[in-house]
């Protein structure tokens, strides 16, 4: 997968990706579409668009999970949520108020705006809802971490 400016996926699909990045193994379409509480014939519509996109994979019998690229798109939509968030809280939002407001935009801001928030903010390793994690998907990071 070409490296993306992070806003191939609307949020609804983010969700689904951070979800099943916190899961190790396989989740099955049903205990997804209880979960997000969607219909299931909507929630394997929507599996199937990701699957296409090369986002996740099948597993026969067992439902589906994240590819390597799907995995990668994870982990930069969690450092994503984690920055803008820490971001919000720094400018006087409670953590619960910052994740919330957060999870109503992150979708909307590209990775190129990330990576110079990141550095701005000195590569924070600690955000008000996990850690996080400065990983190949952001160059300056990388060099950070060197
Ligand atoms: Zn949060
Ligand atoms: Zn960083």
């Amino acid at each position: 997968m070409e490296m993306n400016d992070g806003l191939e996926l609307p949020a609804k699909k983010v969700e689904y990706l951070k979800y099943l990045f916190g899961r190790n193994t396989a989740v099955k379409t049903n205990d997804l579409a209880s979960r997000f509480g969607v219909d299931p014939s909507t929630i394997t519509k929507t599996i199937n668009e990701l699957a296409e996109s090369g986002y996740i994979t099948h597993v026969p019998y067992h439902g589906v999970r994240l590819s390597e690229d799907g995995k990668q798109y994870a982990e930069f939509c969690i450092k994503r949520h984690r920055i803008l968030a820490l971001m919000l809280a720094h400018y006087g939002l409670s953590d619960e108020r910052a994740c919330s407001e957060v999870s109503r935009f992150e979708g909307l801001v590209s990775r190129y705006a990330i990576d110079r928030i990141c550095h701005a903010m000195g590569h924070p390793r600690q955000g008000i809802c996990g850690k996080i994690t400065h990983d190949s998907l952001c160059p300056e990071c990388e060099v950070q971490d060197a």
